[in-house]
């Protein structure tokens, strides 16, 4: 059953999309005819200020500017300034958000300093289920290290129990990437900080999407993707977090010249910059700068109640409208039905949803499979529509019923799934 307030036909659906306080935003961004972009947590779409931006950067900045630019269009202020940005989206101060690199990168540089303020503690707790990056990258820095530190893989629910007097470092994910489970950021950081670990929370698919409070909830590291709720572009650099109180004491290894607190002296011997930019290394990447700060600059203008509300509304009336119409074929709800345990993405588990979601995509409906056997879909509430929800549960319910999606070329892999 539908929760009561949920449209009955696709005209409701459309008309919660006049009334929809979000609706402009939409029109930001370029989205191609006939696709349903039920991806926007995997890469956003274009917004039509970067394009624009993008051309004048390469024409004007780089073209024309040469490398005066760094100074006369400000690129080496990017990292900050972006961060500055960010900051307000996610409940951090000024000076706190830096962007820099990749996820991977971000975090491998907060696990090590976090580590490094908690000496004589050797356990790195997390989720088994954790994104696969995060755990590979702890594993690399614990065989670097050589210090017999031990990441210690518990399911979502046994996380509180696994934190003791040995445990450093707490690193989560928020919002679980495969089902879209939110961690209570406040409650697991402040158990954590009971038994005395630091905490980070990777924001991948939270920044942009849900409502984050790092300082509410005294969180002390965290990173997050540029590319995803974010809309800054294949591969659009990653965010870094560190607490104010922390960075005076955080040291990370990846010492490069930019992180230095005097780049331009060129000393022999590293010395961190003051603040936040000690979590910086190399050389920023201009052009991927400034399209990420376009897709930044859009999620500002959003009221993050209003995207909450519509995210919440868009998921339930996604789960009950599968649930209604593809009820006999065996999709499995893997996302929690409870609005606070939500992130913004809806997932069913199914034996065949490799083959599902080619035959999805081939009918214009973006989503993605995630192994084993997860369909997963976005609900990126700036540019995602009520039709669109109704739409693609009723595609999906169609390329089931007819078995559409049992043809050879829809069980074909290709490298990236
Ligand atoms: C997408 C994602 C990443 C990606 O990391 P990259 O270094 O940008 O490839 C990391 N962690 C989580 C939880 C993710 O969802």
């Amino acid at each position: 059953m539908a929760p009561a307030h949920l449209p009955t036909s696709r005209a409701a659906a459309a008309a919660l999309d006049v009334h929809d306080p979000l609706a402009s935003f939409r029109a930001r961004f370029y989205l191609p005819e006939g696709v349903i972009y039920l991806d926007g947590n995997s890469l956003g779409p274009l917004p039509g200020a970067a394009r624009q931006r993008l051309a004048q950067v390469v024409e004007a900045e780089w073209g024309e500017g040469l490398i005066r630019s760094w100074n006369a269009a400000g690129w080496i202020e990017l990292p900050r300034r972006i961060g500055d940005k960010l900051a307000r989206l996610i409940g951090a101060q000024p000076g706190e958000v830096i962007v820099a690199d990749s996820t991977s990168i971000n975090l491998f540089k907060v696990l090590a300093g976090a580590l490094a303020l908690r000496p004589g503690r050797r356990r790195i707790v997390s989720e088994r289920d954790n994104f696969p990056t995060d755990l590979y990258m702890a594993q690399g820095l614990i065989e670097l290290i050589g210090g017999g530190h031990e990441l210690r893989l518990v399911e979502a629910d046994e996380i509180g129990d696994a934190m003791d007097e040995d445990t450093a470092v707490v690193m989560l994910t928020h919002v679980n990437y495969r089902d879209g489970r939110m961690h209570d950021m406040a409650a697991v950081t402040r158990r954590a900080h009971a038994c005395g670990a630091l905490v980070i929370w990777d924001l991948a698919h939270s920044a942009g999407a849900v409502p984050v409070n790092l300082n509410g909830a005294q969180a002390d590291f965290a990173v997050g993707c540029g590319y995803k709720y974010l809309n800054g572009g294949p591969g659009a650099p990653a965010f870094v977090f560190v607490a104010r109180r922390h960075q005076a004491d955080f040291r990370q290894p990846l010492a490069g010249w930019l992180g230095h607190a005097q780049p331009f002296a060129f000393e022999t011997d590293y010395r961190p910059a003051e603040g936040i930019a000690r979590a910086l290394c190399g050389t920023p990447p201009i052009l991927s700068l400034a399209a990420l700060e376009c897709g930044v600059d859009i999620a500002l203008e959003a009221p993050m109640s209003a995207v909450r509300a519509k995210s919440l509304a868009l998921t339930d009336l996604f789960i009950a409208l599968v649930e209604q119409r593809c009820a006999s074929h065996g999709l499995r709800l893997v996302t929690p039905r409870e609005p606070d345990r939500r992130g913004s993405q809806v997932c069913f588990a199914h034996p065949n949803a490799f083959p599902i979601m080619q035959a999805l995509i081939a009918r214009g409906v973006i989503g993605d499979f995630r192994a084993p056997d997860i369909l997963r879909f976005g609900f990126a509430p700036l540019f995602v529509r009520y039709v669109d929800a109704w739409d693609a549960a009723h595609i999906l319910a169609d390329v089931l019923d007819a078995r559409a999606w049992d043809r050879p070329e829809f069980h074909r892999r290709a490298k990236v799934t």
